[in-house]
């Protein structure tokens, strides 16, 4: 299945690893030296070589080094890099027309993509959508939603949750540094509650659903009150805060407190969505239905693009004129999410996503079975992580993760780290990547923790 199933767009760039410098090589030193006067330190970069190509599961450097991509540009190209498909529509667009502003004239493409988001997104009720620029900006609108239509101020997040780098979606963002640090004030009306984190549960994994689920409803209803609450704002699985899976029975118990409250459940799918978990959203592994959904990254095959969608109910209560933006739903982005959608479906992705988790994971469990320094292995589909500790089993190793990330680097393996202690390697490989380059990149990373 697996093979006819991917890969009718492939690249065709070579598909194999090929380290032929030093990494970063000595014009991607060269271009960074550049960049350091003329970019500020502020904006960073995981592994700073230089691109010049990329495709299926490899990204080309200015030194001729062909890296195996486990990152997919965080989890967005996850059809491939430069789909020949996605790559053909955005031509045959830019072509055409670049930009008419959706406010002030109107094109099919956005609402071709606001249909198929309404069609693909979790329950089948009467759903709307809009398109903005970014996950950050999914978020507020999400927010905005949200409290124009319950007339509450209250947003609810959680411990390790990631939203985004502007005021309010830094704000929900849990994690100080480098997120936070210097830039507040906040804004207002946010609270934190407690994350089903099972590894890191006091009592162990298998109480963490329930007592994590009832912990965080006593603290919405005594410390802020469930009547005041406009929404809570969760990721399915937690992105930045290293591949967390909420313990079975949290999402639904909070969903159904939500529910209970008129609370609308916002499901951050920024980084989950679009097949990545095997699933085309994650919240359908337990079967939640959300009110609002926040979509990007693995939207549109690399262009910017993110979308709010949500019951037609709530979304159509805004007055007119109250949503948008100039480059929202941009005439190229749309182009590049219909191809990437088509792919995605045409070539069956989310079993190409499973796949790759049940590749991936049994390689990992057994590394974390030799190695105790592995304390965690978790993980859905082709969002896979490990988390690293110390000789306690507990105790968070993030000198370790940057040892184990830098092996990789200098040995063509492009992989990220996360967590809210720096102690988390994340496999977010594009979906499409070559059987071979999974593999291959797995042994270098036994080769990495060999030491
Ligand atoms: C990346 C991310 C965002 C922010 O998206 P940007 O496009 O970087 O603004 C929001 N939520 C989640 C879950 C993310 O992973």
């Amino acid at each position: 299945m697996r093979r006819e199933a991917y890969g009718q767009t492939m690249s065709e760039l070579p598909q194999e690893r090929r380290v032929v410098t030093e990494i970063p090589g000595p014009i991607s030193r060269e271009l960074h030296a550049r960049r350091l006067d003329a970019v500020p330190p502020g904006v960073g970069s995981v592994l700073p070589v230089y691109v010049t190509d990329a495709g299926g599961g490899v990204i080309v450097d200015v030194d001729g080094n062909s890296l195996i991509d486990f990152g997919s540009g965080i989890a967005v190209t996850s059809v491939g890099n430069a789909n020949p498909k996605v790559a053909e529509a955005v031509a045959e667009q830019a072509a055409r027309f670049t930009h008419t502003c959706f406010m002030v004239a109107p094109y099919e493409s956005y609402v071709s993509v606001c249909e198929a988001l309404n069609r693909l997104t979790p329950g089948d009720h009467e759903k709307r959508s809009i398109l903005v620029n970014s996950g950050a900006e999914a978020v507020e609108n999400a927010v905005k939603i949200a409290r124009y239509v319950t007339g509450r101020d209250a947003i609810v997040a959680f411990d390790h949750g990631y939203h985004g780098r502007t005021l309010l979606t830094m704000t929900l963002t849990a994690k100080n540094m480098p997120y936070k640090h210097g830039f507040g004030p906040y804004a207002p009306e946010v609270y934190r509650m407690p994350m089903a984190y099972p590894f890191r549960w006091p009592s162990g994994p298998e109480n963490c659903g329930p007592e994590a689920a009832a912990q965080a409803i006593d603290q919405i209803s005594k410390q802020i009150g469930a009547t005041n609450v406009a929404a809570v704002v969760i990721e399915p699985i937690l992105g930045e805060g290293g591949f967390i899976e909420p313990a079975p029975g949290f999402l639904p118990a909070i969903a159904e407190f939500c529910k209970a409250n008129g609370i609308l459940f916002i499901a951050d799918e920024v980084q989950t969505g679009f097949a990545r978990t095997g699933d085309l959203f994650a919240c359908e592994h337990e079967g939640i239905v959300p009110d609002l959904v926040t979509t990007a990254k693995g939207i549109a095959g690399g262009l910017p693009l993110a979308g709010v969608t949500g019951r037609a109910e709530i979304m159509d209560k805004v007055h007119p004129g109250g949503l948008g933006g100039t480059f929202g739903g941009n005439p190229l982005s749309c182009a590049a999410a219909l191809a990437a959608i088509d792919v995605i479906e045409s070539e069956k992705l989310t079993e190409r996503a499973r796949w790759i988790g049940e590749t991936m994971l049994p390689r990992l469990g057994a590394l974390a079975a030799r190695d105790p320094r592995v304390g965690d292995v978790r993980g859905r589909g082709a969002m896979i992580a490990i988390e690293l500790v110390k000789e306690d089993g507990i105790t968070p190793n993030p000198e370790l993760t940057a040892e184990i990330a830098g092996r990789c680097h200098a040995n063509g393996l492009l992989v990220l780290t996360a967590g809210t202690y720096g102690n988390v390697l994340r496999f977010l490989p594009p979906l499409v990547i070559p059987e071979h380059l999974l593999l291959e990149g797995l042994d270098i990373l036994d080769e990495a923790f060999a030491g």
